[in-house]
């Protein structure tokens, strides 16, 4: 099959054209990919800042398929449209899995980190594990809500009833969300790279009140900012942004260190807190509201075999909105 592979840490993911095919263990099922989103935990494998990198690896964790295969006891039918999330398996009983985390799990492999993901023509899944998506919507709408969209979400339920909103690093997940923020009624406040003036405007033209640099300060004290950029100044930079018993909540998986601080930005009983990878529920829940946003990513799409070019747009901030691979044309 044709395939992404990222055949050492640290090194250019490459294309292959005749890659083995995987083979459904008993439980997964066999899904051919329509098309895969390319998020910034990607750019993480590939740069080799998360530890234990699986290779050679298949990056990817926001793949919209179809099922041609099951394997033995399977739960999912052949045929079904499926997507496919960044949470690939968990043990379900450390504590964790038995308190309803179990996106904290000890024993969690996940999809294009230490399970082979989407940027490829076919994928195995543990049938508990993917979901089933609508026949009728466009896959390279799909793709990124599968992440993007559910780890936005997530983070966003932690700023709980937030009314003025920052998000910190204008990207798939803050363009996603910001629909969702809006659709409830909150303010949104949009930080962008400084002179970022095409993310700023993209973020005005879906309904942000404000749009700048992360560089400054916000008209209004905000309730709460979701860091979705992985920088760790960011920190003290949303800290000074949000109010007393504001909430920082950063998304990411990966962050650059964050500098010391004067304990006073965090007086006053603000709250810096991390989010970490996504339940099924979280993407249940998501893909239930997300048609009736409804949201719309803008989307930037690249062919299978040019997905390093698109980890290297991402990397340096030339996408606004989602990247994504389109694998299988005209589905
Ligand atoms: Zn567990
Ligand atoms: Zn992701």
């Amino acid at each position: 099959m044709r395939a992404v592979v990222l055949e050492q840490p640290r090194s250019a993911p490459r294309f292959h054209a005749d890659w083995p095919e995987p083979v459904p263990a008993p439980g997964e099922v066999l899904v051919e990919v329509e098309a895969c989103a390319v998020c910034r935990t990607d750019l993480h494998v590939v740069d080799g800042e998360l530890p234990d990198v699986r290779v050679p690896i298949i990056p990817g964790h926001e793949v919209v398929g179809r099922v041609v295969r099951r394997g033995e006891g399977a739960v999912l039918p052949e045929g079904a449209r499926v997507g496919i999330h960044w949470l690939g398996w968990t043990d379900g009983i450390c504590a964790f899995c038995e308190a309803g985390q179990e996106n904290l799990c000890d024993h969690a492999r996940f999809t294009g980190y230490d399970r082979d993901g989407g940027y490829a023509e076919l994928i195995v899944v543990d049938a508990r594990f993917a979901f089933p998506l609508p026949e009728d919507a466009d896959a390279l709408q799909l793709a990124p809500l599968m992440c993007a969209g559910v780890i936005g979400y997530r983070a966003y339920g932690f700023a709980e009833d937030a009314q003025r909103l920052g998000l910190y690093g204008f990207g798939a997940s803050a363009h996603i969300l910001l629909q969702v923020a809006r659709h409830d009624g909150r303010e949104v406040y949009a930080f962008t790279r400084p002179g970022d003036t095409e993310g700023q405007s993209l973020a005005r033209e879906l309904g942000a009140v404000w749009a700048g640099g992360s560089d400054v300060l916000p008209p209004e004290p905000l309730d709460a900012a979701l860091l979705f950029a992985p920088v760790g100044s960011l920190v003290p930079a949303a800290l000074r942004a949000v109010r007393k018993a504001g909430v920082v909540v950063c998304a990411g998986i990966h962050m650059s260190d964050i500098p010391s601080f004067p304990y006073a930005l965090l007086w006053g009983e603000r709250v810096v807190r991390s989010v970490a990878n996504l339940t099924r529920m979280d993407t249940a829940r998501f893909l239930a509201l997300a048609p009736k946003v409804p949201v719309r990513s803008t989307v930037k799409t690249y062919p299978l075999e040019e997905a390093p070019r698109a980890l290297d747009d991402l990397r340096s901030g030339r996408v606004h909105g989602a990247a994504v691979l389109v694998v299988r044309p005209g589905r």
